[in-house]
């Protein structure tokens, strides 16, 4: 299965990626992960990379575009991804159906956790201090919504259009909220 999974920051997308490839099985494909681990071993496009995420812009579309296709040409994508951070404005969504499509692997399912205002700054406060990420401070924060809604929202819009995307709250527990994207995949959740 091929899902794109979107979501505001701090709506629990990469925490809900990394619970839903582990019943599905398929690699967790996260844009900020993989522009985190290149500033961490300090590649020149790392460093680069740093500098725009701390102020909470997007990193180029080239750059983004020539990381993501490197890692979806990988053979471990063949039984399908779950990609969280890709695509983040309409021309990434265009470039992705474009490179799907040459790879024969179009999404299935887009999946958009909706979550308010309120909610995400309480839980990136908490993350702020537990985790310490650099982009986590109030006023980077406050600009990654404002780029979000101004750049990602529209991609959720794109794939609605397609027929492809479906809304879940991500408010509650972890586990609830996985059992809605569970759901909506028609995923045997008969444990619960
Ligand atoms: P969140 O969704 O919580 O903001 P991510 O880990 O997905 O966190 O992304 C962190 C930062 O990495 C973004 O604010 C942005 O600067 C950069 N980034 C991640 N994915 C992309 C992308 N597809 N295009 C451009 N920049 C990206």
């Amino acid at each position: 299965m091929r899902i794109v999974l979107l979501g505001p920051p701090g709506s629990g997308k990469g925490t809900q990626a990394a619970l839903v490839v582990e019943r599905l099985g398929v690699p967790h494909i996260s844009t900020g992960a993989l522009l985190r681990n290149a500033a961490k071993r300090g590649t020149e496009l790392g460093l680069q990379a740093k500098s725009i995420i701390d102020k909470g812009e997007l990193v180029p579309d080239n750059i983004m575009s020539d990381m993501i296709e490197e890692r979806l040409g990988r053979d471990d994508v063949a039984g399908g991804f779950v990609l969280d951070g890709y695509p983040r404005n309409l021309a990434q969504a265009k470039s992705l159906d474009i490179m799907l499509e040459r790879l024969n692997k179009p999404a299935d399912e887009a999946i958009h956790i909706d979550i308010d205002t309120e909610q995400i700054i309480k839980r990136i406060a908490k993350r702020a201090k537990e985790e310490g990420r650099s982009d986590d401070t109030k006023e980077t924060v406050r600009n990654r919504m404002r780029v979000y809604a101004e750049q990602t929202a529209p991609v959720a819009d794109y794939y609605a259009e397609r027929g492809l995307l479906t809304r879940v709250l991500g408010d509650g527990s972890k586990e609830e909220v996985l059992q809605r994207i569970l759901s909506i995949l028609d995923l045997n959740t008969s444990s619960a």
